[in-house]
């Protein structure tokens, strides 16, 4: 007797590898195609040290981190660097933003003395020398000999193989420009680095969006998501997953 044979179109597996949940809700609000699943370190149970993030630049703390969870869970696997970069501090604080002041423990403890340490370096500065942009590197790896995202579903037309093309890691970079409080803005007090704003975590409430008049601690998460540097990331390194499954 003849089965009229359904296939059904699983979803793929990524791993996106953070822990901190606000990202995860970020990244997860961007990427949201039915043809992919999510899931986290902690859905997959993997508790392996974090790797040393000792790279000069976002992208290549990004991919270290891609890299080194796609190799123990044998995923394909997101990662993001991300931080706040500040003109007049050269940069700073840059790769370091998580750890700027050196303070350990939770994020009730650590975003504070960031955010304190960030207002006492710029000091007084007016306005116009308080510009800054918060930066995300994401990418994405794929682990060793694993088959080319949605190659089961779609085999190569040209009959060359795939997978090494594929294999290629994928990293973009989204920005945002703003500036960081200062004398000139309502709300601002040097010692206050609880800022402006309620939403968010880390430098949001320091973090000044001309156009909009906002910090983007006032953002709710869908507008944020709409203008931020790991939005835009988020949308760039979707665009290009596309075009692979
Ligand atoms: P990462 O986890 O190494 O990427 O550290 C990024 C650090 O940069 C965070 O701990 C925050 O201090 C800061 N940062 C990155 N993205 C944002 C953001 O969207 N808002 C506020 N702070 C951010």
């Amino acid at each position: 007797m003849l089965c009229a044979s359904v296939v059904q179109k699983t979803a793929m597996r990524f791993l996106l590898a953070t822990s901190n949940p606000h990202k995860l809700d970020e990244i997860k609000a961007v990427i949201t195609d039915p043809q992919l699943e999510i899931v986290t370190l902690k859905d997959i149970g993997l508790e392996i040290d974090e790797p040393v993030e000792d790279q000069p630049t976002f992208e290549g703390n990004a991919l270290l981190k891609a890299q080194y969870y796609a190799n123990a869970a044998g995923l394909s696997c997101f990662a993001d660097d991300s931080g706040l970069e500040v003109d007049a501090l050269d940069g700073a604080p840059g790769v370091y933003s998580a750890r700027y002041s050196g303070m350990t423990g939770g994020r009730d403890v650590v975003d504070p003395a960031n955010n304190q340490k960030l207002l006492n370096e710029l000091g007084d500065r007016p306005t116009e020398q308080r510009t800054a942009r918060f930066v995300c590197a994401m990418a994405l790896c794929f682990p060793p000999g694993s088959p080319t995202p949605g190659s089961d579903q779609r085999p190569s037309q040209t009959g060359s193989d795939p997978v090494s093309i594929k294999h290629e890691p994928i990293v973009v970079r989204g920005t945002i420009e703003g500036r960081i409080l200062g004398p000139g803005d309502d709300g601002y007090a040097i010692d206050n680095p609880k800022g402006i704003g309620e939403n968010g975590f880390g430098y949001d409430p320091l973090f000044f969006v001309p156009e909009l008049g906002k910090t983007t601690a006032q953002l709710t998460p869908d507008h944020k998501n709409s203008i931020s540097h790991r939005g835009k990331a988020s949308r760039l390194i979707w665009d290009q997953l596309k075009n692979l499954i």
